[in-house]
Parts: structure tokens; C-alpha cells; sequence
């Protein structure tokens, strides 16, 4: 079988600030594309995943749901947000931005239209987390992160600690320490090729 994960660009590439390009023809090339992304978000155990998270600027996005009946996968190309109603805060990280969070305020339920892998055009509807998960996949492809929303007081580092109940805690930091956190951590993958 060939190697389908794919490797997540750290915050600081500069194809996550571009604004991706729509996808023109739903052919095989898209399609692998976004099984790679499913393979990778779901290996990163993450909700979603854009395209120019792994080096691709165009216009397509992957994002999970779970409920009781077990997980759904949705694969969209060209999204666009239809309609949005409701309001949610809550805390939220990114796999291009590792063990950094922030709150950011998102509608609780959105309508969502974009076209599957087969080429068909879909509406998707999402409330909660599902919700939160299209609508920070879709600012990728605009070249949108999560810091760019979140107040910068409220972004935090999730830290191993032993001593904590659940092994973890959050610690304060800001955005420019962030960002050279970042940047380090992107110069350590740089070394590894
Ligand atoms: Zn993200």
C-alpha cells in the first residue's frame, strides 16, 4: 500500500497565509488528496485538516464527526458557508499550531455546500464541534489561523504535568512567543530532511 500520510506544515510556511485556489476538475489527483488528508488528520488524531496544511493551496477540506454512531468523515472541495445561526465560545487548537489553544467564538450551527470526491454537490450541516471544525478548516483556505481570532490573552499552552488530575495543564503564553515556538519547531523539521 503507498505511504498516504502526509506531513503537516507548521505555523510560519507561508503557503498557510495564501488564499487557496478553487478546484476546477474533481479528478484523481483531488481525490488522493483528500484520502491523504483523512489518513493524516485522523493518524494526528485531529478534527480536520485543510489542504494547504500539507502544502497544497486549493480548495479542499476534511473534518470528522462523532456521535454515538461512530465517526463520519466529510470531504469537501470548494466549500462555502451557506448559512450560520447561533453562537458558541469554546476553547480551540489547530494541527499546524501544536499543543496551542485559544477561545474563539464560532455560530453553533452552519449549513455548509461544497462538492465530494464523486463530484456531487453536497450540503453538509453542522452544529458544535462539527461546526467549529468546518468553519476553522474553511478560514485555512483563506489563509486564516485560529490566533488571528482568538483574544490574545486567552491563548494558552497544553503542557504535560504529572501532577495534574489528567496529566495536563494550560499554561499562559503570547503571541510572539508562540510564534517563535513555532519557528524553532519548524527549523528542528527543516534538519530532519
Ligand atoms: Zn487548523
Amino acid at each position: 500500500m503507498p505511504k498516504m500520510k502526509r506531513d503537516i506544515l507548521i505555523c510560519g510556511e507561508p503557503v498557510l497565509r495564501k488564499k487557496a485556489r478553487p478546484v476546477r476538475n474533481v479528478d484523481q489527483a483531488v481525490r488522493d488528496l483528500l484520502e491523504s488528508m483523512v489518513e493524516t488528520m485522523l493518524e494526528a488524531s485531529g478534527l480536520g485538516l485543510a489542504a494547504p496544511q500539507v502544502g497544497e493551496s486549493v480548495q479542499a477540506i476534511v473534518a470528522r464527526a462523532d456521535d454515538e454512531e461512530g465517526t463520519l468523515i466529510h470531504q469537501l472541495i470548494n466549500p462555502r458557508l451557506v448559512t450560520a445561526e447561533g453562537e458558541q465560545c469554546g476553547r480551540e487548537g489547530c494541527l499546524s499550531l501544536p499543543t496551542l489553544y485559544g477561545q474563539v467564538t464560532r455560530p453553533e450551527r452552519v449549513l455548509v455546500r461544497g462538492i465530494t470526491p464523486a463530484g456531487e454537490e453536497v450540503t453538509v450541516e453542522g452544529e458544535g464541534l462539527l461546526a467549529r471544525a468546518l468553519l476553522h478548516e474553511m478560514d485555512h483556505l483563506r489563509g486564516v489561523l485560529f490566533t488571528d481570532l482568538a483574544p490574545e490573552e486567552s491563548l494558552v499552552w497544553l503542557v504535560p504535568d504529572a501532577e495534574e488530575e489528567d496529566g495536563l495543564r494550560y499554561e499562559g503564553t503570547t503571541l510572539r512567543e508562540a510564534q517563535e515556538a513555532f519557528d524553532r519547531l519548524r527549523q528542528r523539521g527543516r534538519g530532519r530532511q
